[in-house]
């Protein structure tokens, strides 16, 4: 058995990727930041069926506690094999004029130095270069990183720019070490993130400006999160897969 570390895993795109690398046999390590009454039903939900999961705690933006919830992944005894990238912010709806410095360097915090920190401890227990077994990372971008959303999340676009930078960096700098690294690209996907700060109206204007005229959900992202970790994209790094409907 191997561990995969899925974060923001209680609700949304975690979520569903954390049920479904449950069921391709990983023990999940369910990472949470404040509702630990969700992250305890995704665990529920996975061992009812028969999986393997426990919880971590940790603000993905503090690396504190990014050391400690690897500390008690290490803990498990069990060796890391996956990290999904997951957890990320979008704040309300705002044009470059309103935008704070205290809220662009929120979404940074959480949405790149968050992503580089569990990329940093990641790699140190997979890599051949530390004795690790090899292992591969999905970091979940947005096709907001292509588009610029401007007028809308200028910042959280350039977020994700960041992200697909990053990605492509480190598949680079670890290939060599048994790590393959990849991202994906949702587009409009139906979650509680867009319950935040979005104008009335604003999802059903996106979906019906989208080629195939729909959201998607998050399963559909986690089959594409789950394809990109297992075996039969063993030739994969460094690329990336876009679940926007055709934009
Ligand atoms: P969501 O809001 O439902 O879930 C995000 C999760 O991340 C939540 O559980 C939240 O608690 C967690 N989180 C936020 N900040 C955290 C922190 N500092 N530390 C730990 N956990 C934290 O949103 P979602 O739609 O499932 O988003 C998941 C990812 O997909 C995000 O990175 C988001 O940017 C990306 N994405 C979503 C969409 C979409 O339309 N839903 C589109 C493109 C990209």
């Amino acid at each position: 058995m191997a561990i995969a570390l899925v974060t923001g895993a209680s609700r949304g795109i975690g979520r569903a990727t954390a049920l479904q690398l449950a069921v391709e046999g990983y023990t999940v390590a369910v990472n949470y930041h404040h509702n630990i009454k969700a992250a305890t039903d995704v665990i529920a939900q996975i061992t009812d069926a028969g999986g393997k999961a426990f919880a971590v705690r940790a603000d993905i933006s503090d690396e504190t506690q990014v050391l400690a919830m690897f500390d008690s992944i290490d803990r498990e005894g069990e060796p890391l094999a996956a990290l999904v990238n997951n957890a990320g912010i979008l704040c309300e709806q705002s044009t470059i004029e309103n935008l704070s410095a205290e809220r662009i360097n929120r979404v940074l915090a959480t949405n790149v130095t968050g992503y580089f920190l569990c990329c940093r401890e990641a790699v140190k227990r997979m890599s051949f270069k530390h004795h690790g077994k090899g292992g591969a990372i999905v970091n979940v971008s947005s096709a907001a990183s292509r588009l610029g959303a401007p007028g809308e999340y200028v910042d959280y676009a350039a977020s994700k720019g960041a992200v697909d930078s990053l990605t492509t960096g480190l598949a680079l700098e670890v290939a060599a070490y048994g790590i393959r690294v990849n991202g994906v690209r949702p587009g409009l996907i139906y979650t509680d993130i867009h319950a935040s700060g979005g104008e009335p109206g604003r999802v059903d204007r996106v979906k019906s400006a989208l080629p195939m005229q729909r959201g998607g959900q998050p399963e559909e992202v986690a089959q594409a999160i789950v394809w990109l970790l297992s075996e039969k994209a063993s030739y994969v790094t460094g690329s990336f897969i876009e679940l926007a409907g055709g934009k």
